[in-house]
């Protein structure tokens, strides 16, 4: 079992191989590939919030009411972990993705069946997702979690950098992982800065449930205000169990992308409106809507950081990159990137390299940045291009959507890169997929 210190600890000094502040999805996902590496290595988690996968409901704010649609390429990479079985007794598969452009005629359909595949995706709600991690986070037995604390102080010192906690510990660690999103404090106390564009919107987030099963469709919908998206859920009491034995509720994970004043009235609307609101942006396709849970909203930027690497020091997930959400990508790019991370690390350890070089994390990101570019250009581009009216673009857009209905080459493309398959390069090489993952996670 890992070690939790929840206490003040007293001021001794701790040696650490890799520590990783933020213990959100994509620090969890990083802790648990490098422990699986049986490398040897001590690892550290730091993490704001108290950990405990036992009651998900007050889980760190990475596993909160959202819903995250997972690629293939991080379906892989739970598989390696030996954790997708667990987390795909709560996911809905996406069997189709049907894109189109509100008052326009263009729209188009992906088909998991054209491109060969069970589903183009999965839904899986951000708590369970938590739950998962956080049981194998504490069931390692080379993780040691350290929650609630923040870090206080940081320096680079030779070989690697010194950390001091709100907890009172000091650490040495070899190498430094930057994993606490989007606006990093401990990318900012190091100097790093960040290049921050404001799209001026916010998403409005929301389970919804349907008076129609949404045949584990999921709509994307280009409106003149913004997109929309609707992802298919569980039927609520096949995705919980504390809820068998109500009927069957269709739900869909809604992702409502509007300018702050709007965001803020369909937030503060009372249910029926909101439903009524939902309903006139988003057509019938889903039948009617019926109920609302709780809404949430998150502003929107690009967030990138400008530097990702040092020499004992690298920055990974919302921390290094934080996507516009209509495309899904964040953090599946994310967990794209820890896994090469991993593998670098694993092949630099193979051959010898002491661990943080900062040629080995130069190497690192060279491998993904072509992944980065394409992903980031992808989120950016596509919210831009739909908001736009005048009618030459809007003409231009219906086109390349009616293209993309009509020639399955094209769809077939815009499908791998929405899975994560056309930009992932050689994911998993050697060491990675060869290592058994240590911990098979309790669940089901
Ligand atoms: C509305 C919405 C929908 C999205 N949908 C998708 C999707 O469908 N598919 C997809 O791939 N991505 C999606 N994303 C993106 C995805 O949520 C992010 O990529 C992901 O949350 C990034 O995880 P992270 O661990 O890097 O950061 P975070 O989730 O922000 O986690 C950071 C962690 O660090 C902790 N922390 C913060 N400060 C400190 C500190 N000083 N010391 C210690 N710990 C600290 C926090 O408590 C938290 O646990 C969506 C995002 C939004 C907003």
């Amino acid at each position: 079992m890992s070690e939790q210190f929840t206490e003040k600890e007293s001021t001794a000094s701790q040696q650490a191989d890799v520590t990783i502040v933020g213990g959100g999805m994509v620090g969890a996902s990083l802790a648990l590939l490098l422990s699986s590496l049986n490398l040897g290595w001590r690892i550290q988690v730091i993490e704001a919030f108290p950990v405990s996968a036992a009651s998900p409901d007050t889980l760190q704010p990475s596993f909160d009411a959202r819903s995250t649609a997972l690629s293939h390429s991080s379906r892989e990479i739970f598989e390696i972990l030996g954790l997708w079985k667990t987390l795909n007794t709560r996911l809905a598969d996406i069997r189709d993705v049907h894109v189109s452009d509100r008052g326009h005629i263009g729209s188009t359909r992906l088909r998991a069946e054209e491109q060969n595949l069970p589903a183009l995706g999965y839904v899986v709600e951000n708590q369970w997702l938590g739950s998962v991690l956080m049981e194998a986070l504490q069931g390692s037995d080379n993780i040691e979690i350290i929650a609630p604390a923040t870090v206080e102080e940081v320096s680079p010192v030779q070989g690697g950098t010194e950390l001091c906690l709100s907890t009172g510990l000091d650490i040495t660690t070899k190498l430094l992982v930057i994993a606490d999103g989007a606006q990093s404090n401990t990318r900012e106390k190091l100097g790093i800065d960040a290049t921050t564009n404001d799209y001026g919107q916010v998403a409005v987030v929301a389970n919804v449930s349907l008076s129609q099963s949404h045949n584990n469709i999921a709509y994307e919908r280009f409106t003149d205000s913004g997109p929309m998206a609707l992802l298919p859920l569980l039927p609520i009491n096949e995705a919980s169990i504390d809820n068998v034995g109500l009927d069957k509720e269709y739900r869909s994970a809604l992702v409502w992308t509007l300018p702050p004043e709007r965001a803020e009235e369909v937030i503060a609307a009372s249910e029926s409106e909101f439903l009524a609101l939902l309903q006139d942006r988003f057509g019938h396709r889903l039948g009617q809507f019926k109920r609302v849970g709780s809404r949430h909203s998150y502003p929107i930027r690009l967030i990138t950081s400008n530097e990702q690497v040092r020499s004992n020091l690298v920055v990974v997930g919302n921390a290094a990159h934080s996507l516009h959400p209509v495309a899904g990508q964040g953090f599946n790019l994310a967990l794209r990137d820890v896994a090469v991370l991993a593998n670098e690390l694993a092949l630099a350890a193979d051959a010898g390299s002491e661990l943080g070089e900062l040629k080995v994390l130069q190497g690192y990101i060279e491998r993904q940045q072509m992944d980065q570019k394409q992903t980031i250009l992808l989120s950016d581009l596509l919210p831009k291009v739909f908001t736009i009216g005048a009618a030459p673009i809007a003409l231009a857009r219906n086109l390349g959507l009616l293209a993309l209905d009509a020639v399955p080459l094209f769809r077939h493309q815009f499908a791998r890169l929405g899975m994560g398959l056309e930009t992932r390069g050689t994911l998993l090489d050697k060491s990675l997929s060869h290592n058994q993952p240590q911990k098979v996670s309790q669940h089901g």
